[in-house]
């Protein structure tokens, strides 16, 4: 079983809602559950591709099911779909009741061996709320939540410069972290492109709505004693290794 195999069994599980094969998964392991919290642009998500390159974690990132399903015909997709496309494209959030859906319609994924990391999912404290039924009632516990934090500054300035795969949703920054070949993916060879919620006016009301909608979460696992807060200063190997220590985990039973 190759990486991009492995890989390829949670990736169409949570992109397209197709029945998850767990015996793909080879990690003979220990499971890690995480939730990644932080502002658009502090990093998390090249972070959530590093946990699971290295770690075989899946990562099950909700915009990349919006984005995915923006390039399927209409007529393919649910009313509710369709409607949260708009959102997306906005910038705002989709309705609660749309993400906890789709995520409750996935939640095999949950499942995969050697655990998940969560990519922006929940976003507010109803998703919260929504997720921790579903993982008690799927009989799952969640490690922790990690919670990435960086200067306004520096993340206007990586916000700019990222690319992201439109095949395989790997992501790239143009100074931090450049592909080999300019705009093209090194793992699968597909274009990359300027995500539409990139765009300036997009990026400022992604900011506004993380304040609003989403810092309220630091609160709610902090007082359920969930919370890691780690610096996203750094390359990303700087932050991987980072989020390893501070959040204890071992790769192969040695620290990473
Ligand atoms: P992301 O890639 O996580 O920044 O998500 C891109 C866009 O997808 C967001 O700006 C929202 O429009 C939508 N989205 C993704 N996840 C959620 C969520 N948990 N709740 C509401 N909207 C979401």
């Amino acid at each position: 079983m190759t990486t991009r195999n492995t890989k390829q069994a949670w990736l169409d599980a949570w992109l397209q809602a197709k029945p998850i094969d767990l015996n793909a998964c080879k990690c003979g392991g220990r499971a890690y559950r995480f939730v990644l919290l932080g502002a658009p642009g502090v990093g998390k998500g090249t972070v959530a591709q590093m946990m699971a390159e290295r770690l075989g974690l899946a990562h099950l990132a909700t915009g990349d099911i919006f984005r995915a399903a923006k390039s399927l015909p209409a007529a393919s997709l649910s009313p509710a779909l369709q409607e949260a496309i708009g959102y997306m494209q906005r910038g705002e959030l989709v309705p609660d009741q749309t993400v906890i859906d789709l995520v409750r319609e996935r939640r095999a994924c949950l499942h995969w061996p050697a655990g998940f990391v969560l990519d922006g999912f929940p976003r507010t404290v109803p998703q919260a709320e929504a997720f921790e039924q579903l993982m008690r009632a799927e009989n799952l516990a969640l490690d922790g939540v990690l919670n990435f934090e960086l200067p306004i500054e520096t993340i206007v300035a990586r916000l700019g410069g990222r690319r992201t795969c439109s095949k395989c949703k790997a992501v790239y920054h143009v100074v931090n972290m450049p592909p080999k070949v300019d705009g093209i993916c090194d793992n699968c060879g597909g274009p990359l492109i300027i995500r539409e919620d990139d765009r300036p006016d997009a990026i400022r009301v992604r900011m506004d709505v993380y304040q609003k909608s989403t810092a309220p979460l630091i609160e709610y696992y902090r007082s359920r004693n969930m919370l890691i807060t780690i610096s996203a200063e750094g390359t990303p190997d700087d932050v991987f290794a980072r989020t390893c220590k501070t959040a204890g985990i071992r790769c192969g039973g040695n620290p990473c």
